[in-house]
C-alpha cells in the first residue's frame, strides 16, 4: 500500500495524531512516478525518425524491423525503406524481391514478407487498425507490435511489453519471475497500466528508451542517472544485477557447412532457398551441410554434374541465428559446365549487389566478390 502510494507522488513525512485521538501516516505530494519517467523522456529521449511522423505506416514499419534488432541498425534500413516504399499503398503493391532486396541484412527475413503481408491483407480488408482485434489478425502483427502500434499512434491505454519493460519491472520490484515467463509478463502489464497517465504514447516510448539507456541489461544499470531510482527496490538493496532472473539458454546447434562461389563465364551462379523455412524466399550460394576439404570439394561437384576448370579455397566463415550457428569453409571455384536442371541463376557482380538478397549469413562470401 505504502509502495503504492509512493508511484503516485505522495512521500511519506511522518504520523500524525487526529481528532479522535488515533495516528495516521502522513504524505507530501512530490513527482509521481509517471511525471517523473515523463520529465525525464522529454529532456533525454531518443530522436528517432519514425518519432518525427508517427503515423500508422511508420510506426508499423519501425516496429517490424525493431523486432531483434537494434536501433542504430535500424534507422539506416528505415529512412532506405521509406524512399523506395513511401506508402502502405507502395508496399503492399511491389515485388517481393524489392522488398526483401532493401531487407538484405536486417535479418529475420519472415519479418519482411510478413510485413508485406500485413498491407496486403490490411487494404483488402479495408482496415482502420485502431483497434486491437483488427491488429492481432494482421499477418506478423503479435501481441507487443499491436499494443506500441495502438498506444504510440493512436494513444490508447496499451502497455507494449517488451524486454526492456521486463527488465525494468523486475528491478524495481525484485521479481522473482522468470524473465520470459508469462507471470512476469502479465505482472509487468498490470503494475505499468496502473501507472500509465494519459499520455501513453509518451509513457510507453520513455520506458523503451529507459531501458536502452539506463537500466541496461546484465549488471550495467546506470542507476544514478535513472529517474525512478526512488521507487526502485533493487536499488535500494543494491542487488540490480541478480535481475531479471533467467534460466541458462542451452547452447546453440552447430552445422558446418561447405559454401561454394561457383562461377560460369564471368558470373555467379545463384539460387533461391525454398519459400518455407530459415532464410525463406531468399537467394544464396550453392552449399552443403558438409566439411569438406580441398579434394572433396572437387569431387563432390563431380560426382553432382559440376565440371570443374579450377578451384582454391576460400575464407572460413561464421554465422549466429537464435537456435544455430553456421561454421563455414569456402570454396571458389571456375567452371566448364553445370547441371542445368537444379534451379540456378546467372548474376553478375552488378546483378548481385542490385537485385538479389542474399542474407548476411553469406555476406563473407558475398564481400569477397563484390569487393
Ligand atoms: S534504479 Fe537502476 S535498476 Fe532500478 S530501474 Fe533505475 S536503472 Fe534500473
Amino acid at each position: 500500500m505504502r509502495k503504492r502510494i509512493e508511484e503516485e507522488g505522495f512521500a511519506y513525512c511522518g504520523k500524525i495524531v487526529v481528532e479522535d485521538g488515533s495516528t495516521r501516516l502522513a504524505y507530501e505530494k512530490v513527482a509521481s512516478f509517471s511525471e517523473l519517467l515523463l520529465n525525464w523522456y522529454q529532456e533525454k529521449g531518443r530522436k528517432l525518425p519514425w518519432r518525427e511522423d508517427s503515423s500508422f505506416y511508420h510506426v508499423y514499419l519501425s516496429e517490424i524491423m525493431l523486432q531483434q534488432t537494434r536501433v542504430e541498425a535500424v534507422k539506416r534500413y528505415y529512412e532506405r525503406f521509406l524512399k523506395v516504399l513511401p506508402t502502405l499503398k507502395d508496399l503492399a503493391s511491389s515485388k517481393e524481391d524489392t522488398v526483401m532486396k532493401l531487407w538484405q541484412g536486417l535479418g529475420y527475413y519472415s519479418r519482411a514478407r510478413n510485413l508485406q503481408k500485413g498491407a496486403r491483407y490490411i487494404l483488402e480488408n479495408n482496415l482502420s487498425c485502431n483497434t486491437y482485434p483488427e491488429l492481432i489478425n494482421v499477418p506478423g502483427i503479435g501481441d507487443y507490435t499491436a499494443k506500441a502500434i495502438l498506444s504510440i499512434v493512436y494513444k490508447q491505454p496499451y502497455i507494449a511489453v517488451d524486454g526492456n519493460l521486463i527488465r525494468i519491472y523486475a528491478r524495481l520490484h525484485c521479481s522473482p519471475y522468470d524473465a520470459k515467463s508469462k507471470e512476469i509478463k502479465e505482472r509487468c502489464n498490470k503494475s505499468f497500466l496502473s501507472l500509465l497517465g494519459k499520455d501513453s504514447s509518451s509513457f510507453n516510448q520513455a520506458l523503451m528508451d529507459l531501458g536502452e539507456l539506463v537500466c541496461l541489461p546484465n549488471a550495467s544499470p546506470k542507476c544514478e542517472e535513472c529517474p525512478l531510482k526512488q521507487f526502485c527496490q533493487s536499488h535500494r538493496e543494491k542487488i540490480q544485477e541478480k535481475y531479471p532472473r533467467s534460466k541458462k539458454k542451452s547452447p546453440k546447434k552447430e552445422i558446418h557447412k561447405t559454401v561454394f562461389l561457383l562461377s560460369y563465364q564471368g558470373k555467379y551462379l545463384i539460387r533461391k532457398r525454398p519459400n518455407r523455412g530459415l532464410l525463406a524466399s531468399l537467394y544464396e550460394f550453392y552449399n552443403v551441410d558438409e566439411h569438406f576439404n580441398l579434394s572433396e570439394a572437387k569431387n563432390y561437384l563431380e560426382e553432382n554434374d559440376f565440371s570443374v576448370c579450377a578451384i582454391h579455397k576460400d575464407k572460413k566463415g561464421k554465422h549466429v541465428f537464435t537456435h544455430l550457428l553456421w561454421k563455414m569453409s569456402g570454396f571458389r571455384v571456375e567452371l566448364k559446365d553445370y547441371p542445368r536442371n537444379c534451379g540456378f541463376l546467372l548474376a553478375t557482380k552488378e546483378e548481385l549487389e542490385r537485385l538479389y538478397s542474399i542474407p548476411s549469413a553469406f555476406k563473407t562470401y558475398l564481400d569477397e566478390i563484390l569487393n
